[in-house]
């Protein structure tokens, strides 16, 4: 009889990722991962009960935590001059206070990308500025953002705000 090992090493050779063997568990034809050549019913059990121990509980609640600060902040914003009149609709994946210190150190220093925005800034200052939040989206892919993105300036426009950055759809 075949020992697990030899039946994992054939199912290696041929692309398999599980092999068929008996489990003292769960008897004979169990499915059996070839990496690792344990039991697949034994190694979902013994995950099971590991994660409702203090250290599994502790293990998954730092994953989790980790999962959601790698998925990160994901803000529609909208920044306004109201003496211009003008507006724009940004999307970011930053701190929304990081890109706000952006937006506001362009400007202050007649580097922002944006010429309407900078010559509003150059003509009305910082106190007509205002920079608010639309949405947020915590955790969704970036090209996701985007299209929200995109729908706030569609939306903005027909709501009559005047946007300076129609047709730009770039998380920054
Ligand atoms: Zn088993």
């Amino acid at each position: 009889m075949k020992t697990k090992t030899q039946l994992a090493a054939e199912a290696r050779a041929a692309g398999q990722k599980l092999f068929t063997a008996t489990c003292r568990h769960h008897g004979p034809g169990s499915p059996h991962y070839v990496s690792t050549t344990v039991c697949q019913q034994c190694a979902a059990e013994q995950t099971k009960r590991y994660n409702s121990t203090p250290k599994g509980k502790a293990a998954t609640a730092r994953n989790s935590a980790k999962r959601s600060s790698r998925a990160g902040e994901r803000y529609v914003y909208l920044l306004k001059c109201k003496a211009a009149g003008i507006a724009y609709i940004g999307a970011t994946t930053m701190a929304l206070s990081k890109r706000r210190s952006e937006h506001f150190c362009d400007l202050r220093h007649g580097t922002h990308s944006n010429p309407e925005l900078l010559a509003a800034y150059q003509a009305h200052g910082p106190k007509s500025f205002t920079l608010e939040v639309l949405a947020q989206f915590p955790g969704q892919p970036v090209e996701k953002l985007r299209q929200y993105e995109q729908c706030y300036m569609d939306a903005g426009e027909i709501l009559g705000l005047r946007l300076v950055n129609v047709r730009r759809a770039k998380a920054a």
